[in-house]
């Protein structure tokens, strides 16, 4: 298949939904082969359909990115298949409960920090040697708006992202001299099923407000970030490692 991403493979994770079924898509419609890894395996399946409905191939692997051995079963499973791992998104996340920072619930910390954190961290453990042994790659990991500012009930989530975007700026520095390219891409609020399930619906109070904190007074879409992804995986963008880059309405501007 032609496109800017013919005859490269790429993974992203959390690819059954939003975000990641947007950046799956659209790497697809560039050419790229492209593996689904999500611990959901219908939303999985149905990425996998639609992506061999734009004429490109994929699979799908069930992997919980806060385990070890199913990052790396993930990771073999794309090298046996392609032979290959050229750019990745560490893209699952989950948002935990809302709850002020003296009354968050410890497990649910501990859930929010192994899956947004320690999940991207897994990732690019075992992303990183495949990429080394066929010459480099992209790596973009999916931090947030609040991995740059505070949000008041979302001490967890904050930590994570804040995380997330340290990490890739460890990494970028470590492996700028062998053909590793290392950012991050903070979005603002996107209507995904993450914000449906914490009720900001279109139509709902919730929503207008929530739109409304963005100085373009709308909230993002899920292919206006799958749109920086592929840039900063491109060759477009070969002198940018470390960054984190801002796509949120001017949210952060204010
Ligand atoms: P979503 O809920 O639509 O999709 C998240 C996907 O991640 C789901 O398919 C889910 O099954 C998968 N997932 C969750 N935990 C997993 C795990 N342990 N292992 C493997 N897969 C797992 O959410 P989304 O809005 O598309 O979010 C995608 C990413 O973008 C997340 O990291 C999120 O924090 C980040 N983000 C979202 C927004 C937003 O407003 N929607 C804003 C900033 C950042």
């Amino acid at each position: 298949m032609a496109g800017e991403f013919a005859g490269k493979v790429a993974v992203v994770t959390g690819a059954s939904s939003g975000i990641g079924r947007a950046t799956a898509l659209a790497f697809a419609r560039e050419g790229a082969s492209v593996v689904v890894a999500d611990r959901d395996e219908a939303g999985g399946q149905e990425t996998v359909a639609m992506i061999r409905d734009v004429g490109s191939t994929a699979f799908h692997v069930t992997c919980d990115v806060s385990q070890d051995a199913d990052v790396a079963r993930m990771v073999d499973a794309t090298v046996r298949t392609y032979g290959r791992l050229d750019c990745a998104c560490n893209n699952a996340g989950i948002e935990g409960v809302q709850a002020t920072t003296a009354e968050y619930p410890c497990e649910e910390w501990d859930r929010v920090l192994a899956v947004n954190l320690t999940g991207v961290w897994l990732c690019m453990k075992h992303e990183i040697p495949v990429m080394l042994a066929h010459g480099g790659g992209a790596i973009v990991n999916m931090a947030s708006i609040l991995g740059v500012v505070g949000f008041a009930t979302a001490a967890a989530y904050t930590a994570a992202k804040h995380g997330v975007v340290g990490l890739t700026k460890v990494a970028a520095v470590e492996y700028a001299t062998q053909g590793i390219r290392v950012n991050a891409v903070c979005p603002g609020f996107i209507a995904t099923p993450l914000l449906d399930r914490a009720g900001i619906t279109p139509g709902t109070d919730m929503y207008a407000m929530i739109a409304n904190l963005h100085p373009i007074k709308r909230l993002g879409t899920p292919e206006e970030i799958a749109e920086a992804v592929l840039w900063l995986c491109s060759e477009k963008a070969s002198f940018v490692t470390g960054d984190a880059m801002l796509v949120d309405g001017g949210y952060v501007a204010q």
